[in-house]
């Protein structure tokens, strides 16, 4: 096998067990073999254009058109199939790739198809091609999900992707042995970095459920799968369904790991998990920019409401508003999380004010994730500094925790919390409620009662407000801008 960086971490070790599988997606799977075969053929097509934009269908074709693209030494662009046409004239626009490759059956958007199209053959035998790539050369450019303004494109070199998968191959004890199980979209670092690339870097396999759903998880884990990934609206659905389903909860618990990332994973969900299961959901917690930062390791404590610890390599501190860095651990001041270290992104494409102004001089990348660290280490997220800190009475909450405590309730589905402007505390607690029983909510002084019980009493939500669904991005994550943040 090629050694760590060949090929940017996306090595295809096909001399190592050509006849392992390495990909499943449905009916349809590739062998290393195979898909050394299948990528190398993507590569000698790719050539030596310079970004080549991938449709990220949740299909085989994405993995291999990307696994393709970095064999190329070339960068890949994923484009998600469901955004408008606005957003992906945007990406265009701003990446300039020289072709798109699909599945042969996609019908692309117009904007998309004005692009020369490379099919992906995912039965072709091309041969790789040598690798020439160095370290800081662009393997992705992907654009952030949009949860708080217009998604940038991050830039990330190879080194960023081969440091990332390997320290958290290590925090995890990934394996050869190992096979991932998810159905996480293809066009972020979630499914495509972790989800996809995750597994090859050790040569285990993958298996896409295409669309997420219980039943998918279930068989998957009663037929040999070890790990599961998944963002906390699947772990929300699992939760759920965990009651009238036995078979779900004895599948969850001969898995090796759960993992849940990409947005906070609400504690009552994690509990509820793992009551029913016995299995603790390991958070993790990355960025599009960053990849991953921090982890609990797998013979870690998985607490609810943590993220673990930062992963080997990456430096994490915390900043207080006027700059100062918090000195140790004591679970309670919150500051800015900051990185800086090997998985980080070199620039948002086109937007050099945007990129110098996330650094500072000394090289550390601003999150604008808020959070405190436990007197053991661990991060506990508060949010982010731009939509969930609310200044109120002199006081500074996180919503998460008032989020957190309101779903606890039973009448309460989804909660979102915001600050809006009050003469009187600077900010006043907004809670929007989905209710379990839109015909009989629990009422506003019950939630501030509920509230007020579990948390300080200048937690209590002032005002609540009804509402069908919460706004949520392709990611679940909740859109707090459309709740007039
Ligand atoms: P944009 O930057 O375009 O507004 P985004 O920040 O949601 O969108 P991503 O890069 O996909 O785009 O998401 C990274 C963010 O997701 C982090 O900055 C953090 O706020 C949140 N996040 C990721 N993992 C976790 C976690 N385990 N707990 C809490 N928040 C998380
Ligand atoms: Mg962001």
């Amino acid at each position: 096998m090629d050694g760590p960086g060949e090929h940017g971490g996306t090595e295809v070790p096909a001399d190592l067990v050509p006849e392992r599988v390495a990909l499943r997606f449905g009916a349809r799977s590739l062998t290393y073999g195979q898909l050394a075969g299948a990528a190398g053929a993507v590569a000698r097509r790719v050539g030596d254009a310079g970004r080549v934009a991938v449709w990220a269908t949740p299909e085989l074709e994405t993995a291999v058109a990307v696994v393709g693209v970095l064999l190329a030494g070339r960068a890949a662009v994923p484009l998600n199939p469901k955004s408008g046409d606005r957003e992906l004239a945007h990406i265009l626009s701003d990446s300039t790739p020289s072709a798109v490759l699909a599945a042969p059956g996609a019908v692309l958007p117009a904007a998309v198809a004005a692009l020369p199209r490379i099919d992906v053959d995912v039965r072709a035998t091309g041969t790789v091609p040598e690798d020439r790539t160095a370290e800081d050369d662009p393997a992705l450019v992907v654009y952030t999900s949009g949860t708080t303004g217009p998604p940038k494109g991050a830039v990330l070199p190879r080194r960023a992707l081969a440091t990332t998968l390997d320290a958290l191959a290590d925090a995890w004890r990934w394996t050869g042995d190992d096979v991932l199980v998810h159905g996480l979209p293809l066009f972020h670092v979630h499914g495509l970095v972790l989800g996809v690339l995750g597994p090859l870097r050790r040569g285990g396999s993958v298996r896409h459920l295409g669309r997420f759903d219980t039943d998918g998880v279930t068989r998957e884990l009663t037929d040999g799968a070890t790990m599961l990934f998944g963002v906390p609206t699947m772990y929300h659905r699992i939760a759920e369904a965990l009651p009238a389903d036995p078979a779900l909860a004895k599948a969850l618990g001969r898995a090796r790991l759960l993992v849940s990332g990409s947005a906070a994973l609400p504690v009552h969900d994690h509990e509820r998990i793992a009551a029913a299961t016995g299995r603790r959901v390991i958070e993790r917690y990355g960025m599009t920019e960053t990849l991953m930062n921090t982890s609990v390791r797998a013979d870690g404590e998985a607490r609810s409401g943590t993220v673990g610890v930062p992963l080997p390599g990456v430096e994490l501190r915390l900043v207080e508003e006027d700059g100062t860095a918090i000195a140790g651990y004591d679970g309670e001041t919150v500051g800015e999380i900051q990185v800086r270290g090997p998985n980080l992104f070199t620039e948002y494409l086109n937007r050099p004010d945007a990129t110098a102004a996330a650094f500072t001089a000394d090289g550390w990348f601003r999150t604008g994730d808020m959070a405190v660290r436990e007197p053991d280490g661990y991060v506990r997220i508060v949010g982010r500094k731009a939509t969930d800190l609310i200044k109120s009475g002199g006081y500074k909450i996180g919503a998460g925790e008032i989020e957190n405590a309101l779903l606890e309730h039973p009448g309460v589905r989804e909660a979102a919390v915001t600050g809006e402007p009050d003469p009187d505390l600077g900010e006043r607690i907004v809670a929007w409620i989905v209710p379990v029983d839109p015909q009989s909510p629990p009422g506003e002084r019950e939630l501030a009662d509920h509230v007020a019980a579990r948390l300080a009493p200048h937690k209590r939500p002032r005002t609540v407000r009804y509402l069908d669904a919460l706004p949520r991005n392709d990611m679940g994550k909740i859109m707090k801008r459309a709740l007039g943040v």
